[in-house]
């Protein structure tokens, strides 16, 4: 692997420039799914494609292509999103390179959440195969509709997945994160439903919705509720005009924790202030709870953990074992019993305009790709180690 300056010449860099010319927002994916099926085609591999997550024109599936191994060792899983967020829709995307960043060069949102790491990827295994490098066997799982939900790795299937361990490439920061541990994530939704009357002529026949959902969140414990727990409510709407007793509130909020039962604690109690507010109102309410990701802790040590540490020990960045108030992908993984870390690929202020990644992060990303690989094809890859990790 070279460790020279990347330049804008670069394979990695032109093929994520390539990328991220396609837009792909979330449920729209259908174009670049093409194109990378179609670079992995070229060389001589399989792909298939899994059900779209979400229906409509554009749509895609979760792109699956598996590499057989030419070596002993671990066979991995690795996996990047295919979707962006959706910014301004009309916007093209004009990726441009500026002073060893790249970045937007219109309203479209870059993307390197996460092209950057599928263009990691894409290159890793184009390197593997066309050089014929040893490996233990690759398989691929690039999802859609990511940002909305983890819609395609909840859809994924890990039947038939021969892979050991799993590595997401979807975290910010710079390369040498190594994301792994996670919280639980629940959102809570409730329709508070009043009577309107005149809020001058007649206010005691109306029953105020607002007032009751207002109740409701300030009897709410929220913000940080312990080390591992915190609770939001982020959206109260309602009313439609100042002499009008308002019949319709509705709150939407959300809930985390590492531990289950915390979890399932501040749930419970922030339920119990909603139906208790809406009940001394005298007001209907309607509650839904979703799971939105489950918990994942590998802290304790695990093989993708090692296998990332000496991927990343081997290129000579530092690992530095995180752990993150967020959810991806990886804790689908890890849900469906496949171990599986998040590695962050340098990409920045993503969701934003003002998203970019620096054409150093990009190459660290892609050496990062072929050291994991590598790593898991070496003899003793498949022990996890009961050393302190850095
Ligand atoms: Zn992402």
């Amino acid at each position: 692997m070279s460790r020279e300056r990347i330049t804008s010449g670069d394979p990695l860099v032109q093929l994520f420039l390539e990328l991220a010319r396609i837009p792909s927002p979330s449920g729209k994916e259908r174009q670049v799914v093409d194109y990378i099926a179609g670079r992995l085609r070229d060389l001589g591999l399989e792909t298939s494609e899994g059900e779209p997550p979400q229906a409509g024109e554009g749509a895609a599936g979760n792109l699956y292509c598996r590499i057989p191994g030419n070596s002993d060792g671990v066979p991995v899983l690795l996996s990047a999103h295919t979707d962006t967020v959706f910014a301004d829709p009309k916007a093209v995307p004009e990726p441009l390179i500026r002073d060893g960043m790249i970045i937007s060069g219109s309203r479209a949102v870059l993307g390197a959440d996460d092209k950057a790491a599928v263009a990691a990827i894409i290159h890793g295994v184009e390197t593997v195969v066309r050089e014929g490098l040893p490996h233990a066997g690759i398989e691929l799982m690039l999802t859609a509709c990511e940002e909305n939900g983890l819609r395609g790795a909840k859809m994924a299937t890990m039947d038939g997945i021969v892979a050991r361990c799993g590595f997401c490439l979807d975290s910010t920061g710079p390369v040498g994160e190594v994301i792994v541990r996670s919280p639980s994530q629940k959102t809570i939704r409730a329709v508070f439903k009043g009577k309107s009357a005149h809020a001058g002529v007649a206010p005691e026949e109306g029953r105020s919705a607002v007032a009751a959902a207002a109740k409701a969140v300030a009897a709410m414990q929220l913000g940080r509720i312990d080390a591992e727990t915190t609770a939001n409510i982020g959206i109260i709407k309602g009313g439609e005009a100042v002499n009008v007793v308002p019949d319709r509130c509705r709150i939407a909020g959300e809930c985390r924790s590492h531990d289950r039962e915390k979890l399932e604690r501040q749930v419970a109690s922030m339920l119990d202030a909603i139906n208790l507010c809406a009940a001394s109102d005298q007001v209907d309410v309607e509650t839904t709870v979703i799971d939105e990701f489950h918990a994942f802790d590998l802290t304790g040590g695990n093989l993708p953990v090692e296998l990332a540490v000496r991927a990343l020990n081997s290129i000579g960045i530092k690992p530095l074992l995180a752990s993150t108030g967020g959810g991806s992908d990886v804790n689908e993984f890890n849900r469906k019993g496949l171990p599986s870390v998040n590695l962050s690929v340098g990409m920045e202020k993503v969701h934003t305009p003002d998203e970019y990644i620096t054409l150093e992060s990009l190459s660290r990303a892609g050496r990062l790709v072929l050291a994991i690989v590598e790593q898991a094809s070496l003899p003793g890859a498949g022990t996890v180690s009961t050393e302190r990790r850095p």
